[in-house]
């Protein structure tokens, strides 16, 4: 067991203002594994006087100079990325595979992004007889949850960073020891001191303390609805900008043109990915009553192949562990056929949960409406296209979305009318540079590519 000291503020490791600490657990096998200290609203003042005095000097300094050092970032990143994937495995409980190409590598390859962008955005535009300054917003407050622990920083501080903004960092309390080896990585890449800060903390503490804090100019913010909607009111109060990216309940639609084999086996790869601990997964799958039993036994039949501890992570701790246990003994009660899986523990040790398939589900359940953030999926029968649409879009979430339909241009109508911020067609494929964010209660606002970068500008005209 390790025992972190100190936060990363003004360039340097300095000791925490008090002495309370965060125990970090290995979900997998219940240890603990570090603490970190708890920082206090005196750590995120000192954090964000650090981070107000660099403002001036990192947002003037050139676009070209800021993208130097995003790459350098993004080398350090690359040059570490198995250290990362290993501690996002032991914090996490990531299996492997995953810890390394996704949670260790989809941060290197988004640095690159906002590397190059950096260097090519357009900062300046002329419009008629005016010139456009699209100027950096300030001190960030960023705060991110434990999900993806560095796909979350990278996504918010990388493009406020290249936008000019300077930012202080309250990461997840679960998963403090990836935020501290992404100060590092800073470190190494020469970033000027105050340019990025660090405190460790928790959420009604720090968390609160950051969103509250007069210095700070916007707070970009992810996690659950219920305290993005607290935040939104916090920065409402100081008139601060903010950035939200939110809970999902997202539709897998597929329609009686689709190849129903593979649209239920891709959707299914989906929810469960990350132990179904995605704000995106696509949880709700919808089928047309002609096609809805044999959907269901392709999917017990699927699920099958993933095994709790070896291709199925467990949940981040025992809160949310009782939590999507309590769901799915919540579906069987409402009524819901269980058609794999169970709250059953799989395991002796460890958070784990079976996967989980539920077949009969209607749009009142509250499986069907509420985010459960864990390995289970619901399957609902549509009589028609318009019923689909209907069940589809009847969600106070509009985060995320699938359609698969035998012709592209079906899909792509119906993904029109859909309430979603996303929607992949007929499995779709990552895009690094497409913007990810919420309809709805989703969010405000959107992460990665150009328009993540947008968020942390903001406009000034000047009239010849
Ligand atoms: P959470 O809202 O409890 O915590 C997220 C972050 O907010 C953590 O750093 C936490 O310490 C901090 N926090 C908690 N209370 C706070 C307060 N009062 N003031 C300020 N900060 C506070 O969420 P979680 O359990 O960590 O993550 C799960 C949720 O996040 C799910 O609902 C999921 O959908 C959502 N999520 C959304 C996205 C997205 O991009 N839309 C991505 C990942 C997770």
């Amino acid at each position: 067991m390790k025992v972190h000291e100190g936060m990363y503020i003004d360039g340097a490791w300095r000791p925490a203002a008090g002495t309370d600490t965060i125990a970090v657990v290995n979900p997998a096998d219940e240890q603990v594994i570090a603490h970190v200290p708890a920082g206090t609203a005196e750590d995120v003042d000192a954090a964000v006087r650090a981070a107000r005095v660099a403002f001036p000097g990192w947002a003037a300094t050139p676009p070209a100079e800021r993208a130097a050092r995003l790459t350098a970032l993004r080398d350090v990143l690359a040059a570490r990325q198995e250290e990362i994937a290993a501690t996002v495995t032991a914090e996490l409980g990531a299996p492997e595979q995953l810890a390394q190409q996704v949670h260790a590598g989809l941060p290197v390859m988004i640095t690159g992004t906002y590397a190059e962008m950096a260097a090519s955005y357009p900062f300046e535009e002329k419009v008629g007889n005016s010139a456009i300054l699209l100027e950096p917003v300030g001190v960030v407050g960023a705060i991110t949850p434990w999900n993806y622990p560095l796909h979350q920083v990278v996504a918010k501080v990388a493009p406020a960073l290249a936008a000019g903004c300077t930012v202080v960092l309250k990461p997840a309390e679960d998963t403090p020891l990836t935020a501290r080896m992404f100060a590092e990585a800073v470190a190494e890449a020469g970033f000027p001191a105050g340019v990025f800060n660090l405190v460790t903390g928790l959420g009604p503490v720090a968390g609160q303390a950051l969103a509250e804090h007069e210095g700070v100019d916007m707070v970009s913010f992810t996690g659950s609805t219920a305290v993005g909607k607290r935040i939104g009111a916090l920065a409402g109060g100081s008139v601060k900008r903010v950035a939200l990216e939110l809970g999902g309940k997202s539709p897998n639609v597929i329609l009686p043109s689709a190849d129903l084999a593979k649209a239920v086996q891709v959707g299914l790869a989906n929810a469960l990915s990350n132990s179904g601990q995605r704000c995106s997964a696509l949880t709700r799958v919808l089928v047309h009553k002609d096609q809805y039993d044999e959907a269901v036994a392709i999917a017990a039949e699927a699920v099958a192949k993933y095994t709790p501890g070896d291709r199925l992570g467990p949940m981040v701790n025992a809160k949310q562990l009782q939590r999507v246990r309590g769901y799915i003994e919540k579906g069987v009660e409402e009524g819901a056929r269980l058609v794999a899986g169970g709250a059953e523990p799989p395991l002796d040790r460890g958070y784990y949960v079976s996967p989980t398939v539920f077949a009969d589900v209607t749009p009142d359940m509250t499986i069907a409406r509420e985010e459960i953030f864990g390995p289970v999926v619901s399957f609902l029968k549509y009589e028609d296209e318009e019923d689909a649409l209907r069940i589809a879009n009847d969600s106070p979430y509009g985060l995320a979305g699938a359609v698969w339909a035998g012709d592209e241009t079906e899909a792509v109508a119906f993904a029109r009318r859909m309430e979603t911020g996303q929607v992949d067609i007929n499995g779709g494929r990552f895009n690094p540079l497409a913007p990810f964010g919420g309809y709805k209660e989703s969010g405000v606002g959107r992460e990665l590519g150009t328009h993540g970068l947008a968020e942390y500008l903001q406009t000034k005209s000047l009239q010849f």
